[in-house]
Formats: structure tokens, sequence, C-alpha cells
């Protein structure tokens, strides 16, 4: 690496307690992987079909449904390929005919490519707003699925979770919230469906995906399985059929499992997502508000109510290279503050999971000064 700045060395006080900031995957707690360790030689190598898995498996159903106070009829779904996966078993087990999207980054737009691509959707209904901002979106009769992200994890921008003026009673409002389920507060009336994979708040790792789904969802899902002929790795019929039983379709990885549920206990014995969530809120007064208050930095979104307190995005003035200051962080163990690589601006992108100390971020942010009043400053 021959980036300036790399051979800037932090002081042992601005090392925060763990370098890992990435938006995902995400830092994962020790005490996790020491439990797990623990656990692996009774648990590690068996029958994902057995009471061993199965059991935890049910901990991730009935800790996800404490987690988000889930309506006693709300149901949770799993399956093997992450979020990415859901949207292609969305397109053919949630969404009956049209679908209408608010895209304002990278992950809510490809969930609309997906339906714009399978051929057997007519052509969704898009809301788009500029990097940075989000759209208002107000229902179109001709949808009856309404795709919103809680958290465009690409620019950090949140979105509240509301149902759009005009849904009627008979439109779902399926939600991705793969970086912000555990860490944003969400009142689960307002959705039908609230997806996400457990590599950003609930620090474990990727693989799987998690759906809390209301009664109307559940109905739609097996309506759509009768009638619609899906691969069956597709096809969220025969997820329900399984998650019913404590297990997925085909085999999950169990390390992923374990994790999950470590860190949805870690939650729920500490408060809930009240105080997940809480931690999260104070992460971004720390960030935002240094930023605000930087010569050099500046939130990306601007708007503060847009501010995602889970993902923030900081732009950094013209003359200070955030590639530079990405790769002394990184050369210091600080990784990933790198932004969404499409997004091509001079910016870090700071991650704010549960797992992740409050006071790390406030490290953080004197660490990067530290590095910003050393690092050649370049005319861009
Ligand atoms: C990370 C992310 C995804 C993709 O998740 P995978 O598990 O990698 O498929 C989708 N949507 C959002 C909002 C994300 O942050």
């Amino acid at each position: 690496m021959t980036a300036a700045g790399t051979s800037i060395v932090l002081p042992v006080d601005l090392r925060p307690s763990d370098g890992r900031f990435g938006s995902g995957p995400s830092r994962v707690r020790q005490s996790a992987m020491d439990m797990l360790t623990a656990a692996a030689p009774t648990y590690m190598g068996t029958s994902h079909r057995r009471d061993g898995v199965r059991d935890v498996v049910r901990r991730i159903q009935s800790g996800v449904a404490e987690l988000l106070s889930l309506p006693a009829d709300y149901e949770v779904l799993l399956g093997n390929g992450g979020t990415t996966l859901f949207w292609d078993a969305a397109a053919f087990g949630l969404i009956r005919n049209r679908s209408q999207h608010a895209v304002f980054g990278e992950f809510s737009g490809k969930f609309a490519t997906v339906a714009r691509r399978s051929g057997h959707l007519a052509d969704p209904v898009v809301a788009e707003a500029s990097y940075g901002t989000k759209p208002q979106l107000v229902a179109d009769p001709s949808c009856d699925t309404i795709a919103l992200t809680h958290s465009e994890t690409s620019t950090g921008v949140m979105m509240d979770v509301q149902r759009p003026p005009g849904a009627s009673a008979e439109t779902l409002v399926a939600i991705d919230a793969t970086s912000a389920a555990g860490g944003l507060h969400v009142n689960p009336t307002e959705f039908d469906v609230y997806y996400f994979a457990p590599q950003k708040c609930l620090a474990a790792d990727g693989g799987l995906w998690i759906a809390a789904v209301s009664p109307l969802a559940l109905e739609r899902i097996e309506e759509l399985a009768a009638v619609r002929i899906a691969p069956a790795t597709l096809d969220l019929g025969i997820a329900l059929e399984n998650s019913r039983k404590n297990q997925t379709y085909n085999t999950p990885a169990l390390a992923t499992l374990f994790l999950v549920a470590d860190t949805l206990e870690w939650i729920l014995a500490n408060g809930g997502l009240k105080w997940s969530a809480g931690r999260c809120d104070r992460s971004a007064e720390i960030l935002y508000g240094w930023a605000e208050s930087s010569s050099y930095a500046t939130p990306f979104v601007t708007d503060p109510s847009d501010r995602c307190r889970t993902v923030g995005t900081i732009d950094l003035a013209d003359n200070v290279d955030a590639g530079a200051v990405a790769s002394t962080l990184r050369a210091n163990g600080i990784v990933d503050t790198e932004p969404y690589r499409k997004l091509g601006r001079n910016q870090l992108r700071i991650a704010m999971f549960p797992a992740i100390e409050p006071d790390d971020v406030a490290t953080l942010t004197k660490a990067i000064d530290y590095i910003v009043e050393r690092l050649p400053h370049t005319q861009r």
C-alpha cells in the first residue's frame, strides 16, 4: 500500500477497543465467539433437524418476536441466502402482480430491479430520490406490495417505517431492515414483512434471511404458493412450512444461527430494542455532532431526521483525501470505513450497530482528527 499517510501511527489512547466499523459484515462480539467455541463440541456438526439446532432456531424466532414486540399472530420465517435471495423469493411469493418501490440508494434499487426483471410481474412503480435524501411515497392503487427500506446502507439515509398514505388494507408493506433490525426503533403494526440478514445489527455472520411476517403477508404467501410455481429455494411456502418446524429448507450455517441467538439474547437481557436502538442513537449523536462541529467533515445527509443511526456517512472537504484517511485507519487496525463503493464520494462510512461501543465511535472521531491534522493536504 502506497497511499499517503499510512505511516501515521495512532497513539494508544486513540485506538478504539475494537477496530471494526464496517457496515456489513460488521463487528461480532468476542463473547459470542467464545460461547460458540464452548458449545461447538456438541453443537457444530450436528443435524439441523434435531433438537440441538432446532432449539437455537426456536430461540431466534422467539427472540425476534420479543425484540420487535410482534403481535401474537405474526410469525418469524427464515431461510438461506441472505437478503438478496429474499428479494428473489419475494418476486415469487409476496408480490402478486405489481410492486411499488421507494428507491434512494443501491439496495432499494436492487429490489426494484429484481421486480422489473422477474418476467412474470408487471413493471414496478418506482418513487426515486437522489442519494442522500429519501422519497415521499403515496400508495399507487395498481400495486399490491410496497417495498420500503428502513436504513439505506449505501447512503446512510433512514426512513420511518409507516404504511404510506393511500395504502389499502390489502396492500403488503415489506421493509428491508437489513441494517436496521435491532438498531432502529420500529412499530410492528406499520409493516407486513420486516426482513433482514444478521451480519449487520445482529452482529452475526451472513448467508441467512430472517423475516417477521404479519397475518396478511402469511395469507399472501399461502395464496401465491398455491398458484405460482417457484424454484424450491425461492418458494416462501416451503420456507413457511420449514420455519414452522424450526428449521430451514436446506442446511443452514450452524455458527451463524448460534451467533444470531446469542446477540438477540444479549440485547433482550439488556432491555430489548429500546436499549439497543438507544445505543445507536447515542453513537449517532457522537458521530454527527462531531462532523457538524468539524472544519473539514460534514454529514452527507443534509436533513438531520434522515440521518441513519446505524450507518453514518460523512463527507470530507475536497482537500482531505478520504481514501487516505481510510487507509491510514486501516494501517492502524481500524477497518472498513471506506464509503459504499458505487457512491463514489470523498466520504467515510461508519457503522454504529448495537455491538459497536458508542465510546469507540467517539475515539474513532478523535483518531480521524489526529490523522487529518498530519496528512499532507491535497489540492483537488
Ligand atoms: C447488506 C444489505 C443487503 C444485502 O444483504 P445480503 O445479506 O448481502 O444479501 C440488502 N439490503 C440492505 C439495506 C443491506 O444493508
